[in-house]
């Protein structure tokens, strides 16, 4: 059950040996793991596929994980894709709240950690604005390894108690999530962790990959015409962009490939800063600002491979207000009764910003991710109360 043939630096393209502890290539950056895909396509069907339960890891020939026992299940399940028909009937949300820990970052750290397992690695770190956090600690405590995560002091209250009742060391820190991976690459030596940090390692792109066969699968081989990915340090974009590559070399899907769309809030948006000014590197964001915390990073290591697929694939980088992320999150509720987190919000506002100015259109077939769970976030009050010692105005309730 493995197809790995070896990795590869996603800047030079130097490579390196399988089955050995990797962190960023020589030159500093993100490690792709590449796979003998004709053997893999002459291993496994659609139909064969289709039979099977267990979420991602029903994906197991397109993983690097080698030995069943290493791999580590805490009840992933398919996301269900959602139509906002009220809104738009080609408006879709692949709704990744409802996975393990409540976000998608569940895929990406399954992956890591089975794989650390397998490596034989004890001991794990990271930073996180919260919900990578969550997912680390509950894998790694599920397998039975340490974990310990800083995160930015205003992290979301929520998060930083799922990860400490979850089993993992948690510290908050004054700074933001670029200044909290520094403290984990510098204490690596003296701490005896391993960095786990968003593409530092080459394992967690492989989770977030499933989530394009994921999507090609439930629209039956078929790529929609746009994906909208909030967008934080580009894990699932890179992943999805590598999925669809990959399943068209086994000739699983066609060439067609769906605009991919990079979303970031107005107050954090170096990706589209450096879309805009035709840029392969963005700079670090200055005073970064957002209440959509997933999508607060400043500075990711794979902008580059961000900003090609966008490019490549014909798609742009949009950043929202957080503003008009609110007014998102109020409108998919009440209109179509499905709770978004601010992230998955910022997709449909940037859906919305699109549709204005023409860059997508009203009959394009989208796909928006909610990559978290909205219940994990703060919400607007809400304060009407009956006093059931006096009269009750029944009228009040009626509908008109
Ligand atoms: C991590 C995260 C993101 C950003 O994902 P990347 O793949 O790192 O860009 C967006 N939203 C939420 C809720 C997150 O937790």
């Amino acid at each position: 059950m493995n197809f790995v043939t070896h990795l590869e630096c996603s800047m030079t393209g130097e490579l390196y040996e399988a089955g050995k502890i990797h962190g960023l290539s020589d030159a500093g950056r993100p490690l792709l793991v590449r796979y003998d895909l004709k053997a893999l396509a002459e291993s496994i069907d659609k139909k064969t596929l289709a039979k099977r339960t267990g979420g991602f890891w029903r994906y197991k020939e397109f993983l690097p994980v080698r030995h069943e026992e290493n791999i580590i299940r805490l009840g992933e399940i398919t996301t269900p894709l959602i139509t906002l028909k009220t809104i738009n009937k080609n408006l879709i949300v692949k709704d990744e709240g409802r996975l393990p820990t409540g976000s998608f970052k569940a895929r990406g750290l399954a992956l890591a950690v089975s794989m650390a397992k397998e490596l034989g690695l004890q001991h794990l770190a990271m930073p996180t604005n919260g919900n990578a956090g969550a997912a680390m600690a509950a894998y790694c405590t599920h397998a039975g390894l340490k974990s310990t995560v800083f995160c930015p002091e205003d992290t979301p209250e929520v998060n930083v108690r799922e990860i400490a009742l979850q089993g993992a060391d948690v510290y908050r820190v004054n700074g933001l999530i670029n200044d909290c991976g520094k403290i984990v690459g510098e204490g690596k030596e003296a701490a005896g962790w391993f960095d786990l940090s968003t593409l530092k390692e080459p394992y967690r792109i492989e989770g977030k990959k499933t989530m394009g066969l994921e999507l090609c699968e439930q629209l039956d081989w078929t790529v929609p015409d746009v994906i909208f990915y909030p967008t934080g340090g580009g894990t699932g974009l890179i992943g999805m962009w590598k999925a669809f590559d990959e399943l068209e070399e086994m000739g699983w899907i066609d060439s067609k490939r769906p605009r991919m769309v990079a979303v970031q809030a107005s107050g954090c948006a170096p990706i589209v800063k450096a879309f805009e000014d035709g840029v392969e590197h963005a700079e670090l964001w200055q005073n970064a600002h957002t209440f959509a915390a997933g999508i607060r990073v400043p500075a990711a290591v794979g902008d580059f491979l961000i900003l090609r697929a966008v490019r490549k694939s014909g798609g742009f980088a949009i950043a929202v207000d957080d503003d008009d992320i609110a007014l998102a999150r109020d409108e998919v509720s009440k209109q179509e009764g499905l709770l978004l987190c601010p992230e998955g919000a910022a997709t449909y506002a940037a859906w919305k910003q699109a549709l204005s100015d023409g860059r997508v259109l009203a009959d394009e077939q989208c796909v928006l991710y909610n990559c978290a769970t909205g219940l994990k976030y703060p919400m607007p009050e809400s304060n009407s109360a009956i006093d059931r010692t006096r009269p009750i105005d029944y009228s009040r309730f009626s509908n008109s």
